[in-house]
């Protein structure tokens, strides 16, 4: 099993929460508040063609994942000359798991028509929320009219399986606009959703409003509830909770995202895009001109490489499997890393079931009720 992810560094404004890697594009030309010009889209398909053309021999995905960015913010021309580009350069005939992520707001049937018959058989579309308040706070250019439009488009193309994200934990928000979003999400009926507490991260305006003492994140007991009240309802209403953030339908579970919450190899391609490959991890640089310079000029985009010690990786391994509510079962852990989580972190795991944020039962290591709504200090004590 492997993946293939693929970063498109655009988005028409920037959300003032976002610390992912992307240009603010608005109708398709990038402002340029620099000296000297940034490459425009086009440039990055060229670099973009180089890095895919030089993917490693054997490499046979079976999940693809574009993300962003935001994919379907790429002209008609751009997202045909990229959807061509990979099935020219990859080799997809494993691929059992195409995904695009896409934005309400920048979705036309006659992209949703090309996405489907080059093959993307998943769509995940960024909702975050279906109050207009909380849209506008968090700096989306969508309305909630918006969503639906965009999710019967997809349907109407013949998407079946379809992920839905939602933010919650939004300044001034309430539980009952939680309760809300929540309902509107599955009123639409969605295979998939994905339910994210709201992070400040640093280098975001959101943090700089934080500082300035403008807005103030949910407490821990607020988030809890928040976080509390997601899961009952989507798991009422039949979907399965599979890790800590996402949601199924039966069978619906997102086959790339178990590639990062387990072992699994993947290669990422585009600026800032990761990549997980014969033991050995990959950054690319985090600057669409440095990417496009390095490419063109035939050198690499990579900016950050290293091979972990073993006994490392199995810890980081244990805590990337521990997102998942299936848990760790002893034996799998064993026979992929080639260490015993007991022999290898023992003390610390009996540490923390003892606090009741861990359990272990069967020989499967899991996090607990309690320790899924304090999962990242519990990490911290594992790595
Ligand atoms: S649309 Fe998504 S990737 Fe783009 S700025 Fe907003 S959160 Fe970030």
């Amino acid at each position: 099993m492997a993946g293939l992810y693929v970063h498109i560094p655009f988005c028409v404004r920037k959300c003032i929460y976002c610390d992912f890697y992307s240009l603010e594009t608005l109708n398709g030309s990038i402002p340029n508040r620099l000296k000297a010009p940034l490459p425009d889209h086009t440039e990055f398909l060229d670099a973009l063609e180089h890095e895919l053309r030089a993917l490693p021999e054997g490499f046979r995905p079976t999940t693809i994942f574009i993300g962003g960015g935001t994919p379907t913010e790429l002209s008609d021309a751009n997202l045909r000359r990229l959807l061509d580009m990979i099935r020219t350069c990859v080799d997809v005939a494993d691929v059992v798991e195409w995904t695009c992520e896409s934005n309400p707001g920048t979705l036309t049937a006659q992209k949703g028509r090309m996405l489907k018959a080059s093959g993307v058989n998943r769509m995940s579309l960024g909702v975050q929320s279906f109050d207009s308040a909380n849209l506008e706070f968090l700096g989306r250019i969508h309305g909630p009219d918006d969503v639906r439009e965009s999710f019967g488009l997809l349907r109407d193309t013949g998407f079946a399986d379809i992920n839905l994200d939602l933010i919650y934990g939004i300044p001034g928000s309430t539980l009952e606009k939680t309760r809300t979003d929540v309902e509107q999400i599955l009123a639409l009926q969605p295979e998939h959703a994905s339910c994210y507490c709201l992070t400040f991260e640093e280098g975001t305006p959101l943090m700089d409003m934080k500082r300035k003492g403008y807005v103030a994140e949910v407490d821990a007991e607020e988030e809890r509830e928040h976080y509390q009240l997601v899961r009952s309802l989507l798991r009422q209403a039949g979907y399965e909770q599979y890790e800590i953030s996402n949601f199924a339908r039966p069978g619906r579970i997102c086959r790339h995202n178990l590639l990062y919450w387990g072992d699994g190899e993947y290669i990422g391609c585009g600026p800032s895009a990761h990549s997980h490959w014969r033991g050995r991890r990959s950054a690319n640089v985090r600057s669409l001109r440095r990417y496009c310079r390095s490419l063109l000029s035939g050198d690499s985009p990579v900016d950050f490489e290293e091979t972990l010690p073993a006994e490392a990786k199995a810890r980081e391994t244990l805590v990337m499997w521990l997102r998942r509510l299936d848990g760790v079962p002893r034996a799998a852990f064993q026979a992929t890393t080639g260490y015993d989580y007991r022999e290898l972190i023992g003390e610390r795991i009996m540490e923390l079931c003892a606090l009741g944020v861990l359990e272990e039962r069967d020989d499967v290591l899991r996090l607990s009720e309690d320790g899924l709504f304090v999962s990242n200090s519990v990490f911290a004590e594992l790595v």
